[in-house]
């Protein structure tokens, strides 16, 4: 079956006794054991609930993968995940990537003695020196990484940590299993904030976690138990119901995304785009390999940044707001906002500077968004420069 058809009816044929379409939401958090040694496969919610029994069955089937888990955020899956490690233990990391992953590893993994490097994961060679024989675990990458989307050759990186003998696990949150399908290229792991692309409507916070191979699957299930961590039944629901809409939402990002880079990229007050769907990027032709399109996220430098402190003020349709992954279009400024809790030297280094905007296009029309740009961009313009001319 198709993803498209496979998306639309999450939880519609699962409900055996009225047929309804829409799985429902069971509450309970007891179940009743018929007698002594028998269960009804449910026993207490945290263990394992209906409705978010349905959605992790979806989410490992969608990612091609052999056990779903779903969290009660995005961190929350990475804290389960994380917990496959003990002292000593050391990472292999994406450099440029999510704030509150690095603050996570760096703020509280490392009070528990788990140790990471942060590394440009596409480079085998420095994965290679960075590799620490007996203590590097495991490899954690975002791709494309956020906000500078920065490429990873998934395949490459798996088959070198497979080599390793170490595990792949690979942040899919900004192109979803709709656009791409890591475990299908040798990952182990998937993690998503299934708060962004999944939820899709900026109304509901959860993470989900796809393994793949038994023994992995089982040792995931007793973290995700022992932790407990896991979504509630109301919000199981609705992932699910914004699940199903995903392909349309997808592929509208996509085309909103794209027309925008190219209007930005043309705009002389724009200094560059990190889009890979543009054929400039120098992830462009790895990202078309490993996946069938590209994220409705993308970053832009500015040429002079007084100019992002009126443009935030002067969008309208265009929400300043953190998140991604929404129907609604948001603008952020991950210099002060997503990124604040990486260290500044690290974020110059990856061109995470006081010009950078990050940009996550809706599902709007796109004229009205190009609109509303225009006009914030040249609102700002006339500011910037009546201030310089008044000597400000
Ligand atoms: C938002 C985000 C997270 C964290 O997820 P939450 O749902 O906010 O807890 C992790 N990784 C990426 C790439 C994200 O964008």
């Amino acid at each position: 079956m198709k993803i498209e058809s496979r998306l639309a009816q999450i939880g519609s044929q699962e409900e055996p006794v009225t047929g309804a379409v829409s799985f429902p939401i069971y509450q309970a958090t007891a179940f009743r054991h018929p007698r002594l040694g028998q269960s009804t496969g449910f026993d207490y919610a945290r263990t394992k609930s209906p409705t978010r029994a349905v959605l992790e069955a979806a989410a490992a089937e969608l990612e091609s993968g052999d056990a779903g888990f779903a969290c009660s955020s995005g961190m929350a899956a990475l804290q389960t995940i994380f917990a496959l490690f003990s002292q000593g233990d050391h990472l292999l990391v994406s450099l440029d990537l999510y704030g509150g992953t690095y603050r996570l590893l760096e703020r509280i993994m490392s009070r528990f003695g788990v140790s990471a490097s942060y590394i440009d994961t596409n480079d085998i060679q420095a994965l290679e020196e960075a590799f620490r024989p007996g203590s590097t675990k495991a490899l954690l990458i975002e791709t494309p990484t956020n906000p500078l989307m920065m490429i990873t050759d998934i395949e490459a990186v798996c088959t070198w940590a497979k080599g390793k003998g170490i595990l792949s696990i690979v942040d899919n949150t900004l192109l979803t299993p709709f656009f791409q399908r890591p475990l299908e290229l040798g990952a182990d792991i998937i993690i998503h904030s299934a708060t962004k692309y999944l939820g899709g409507h900026n109304d509901v916070l959860a993470g989900l976690i796809v393994t793949k191979g038994q023994e992995l699957s089982e040792q995931m299930a007793f973290l995700h138990n022992s932790i407990g961590a896991v979504l509630n039944p109301q919000d199981s629901w609705l992932l699910m119901r914004g699940m199903k809409t995903l392909a349309l939402r997808m592929e509208r990002h996509q085309y909103n995304a794209t027309r925008m880079a190219e209007y930005l990229q043309n705009h002389p007050m724009v200094e560059q785009v990190y889009y890979p769907a543009l054929p400039e990027h120098p992830g462009h032709e790895i990202q078309n390999k490993q996946s069938s399109g590209n994220t409705g996220i993308f970053s832009f430098k500015m040429t002079d940044a007084r100019y992002i402190e009126p443009i935030l003020r002067h969008v309208k349709l265009i929400a300043f707001a953190e998140s991604l992954g929404g129907v609604e279009s948001l603008m952020t400024y991950p210099a002060v906002q997503t990124h604040a809790d990486i260290p500044e030297e690290i974020r110059r280094q990856v061109g995470v500077d006081d010009r950078l905007l990050r940009f996550s296009v809706g599902i709007e029309h796109i004229e009205d968004l190009i609109d509303d740009i225009s006009r914030a961009f040249e609102l700002a313009k006339a500011e910037v420069e009546g201030g310089a001319a008044n000597g400000k």
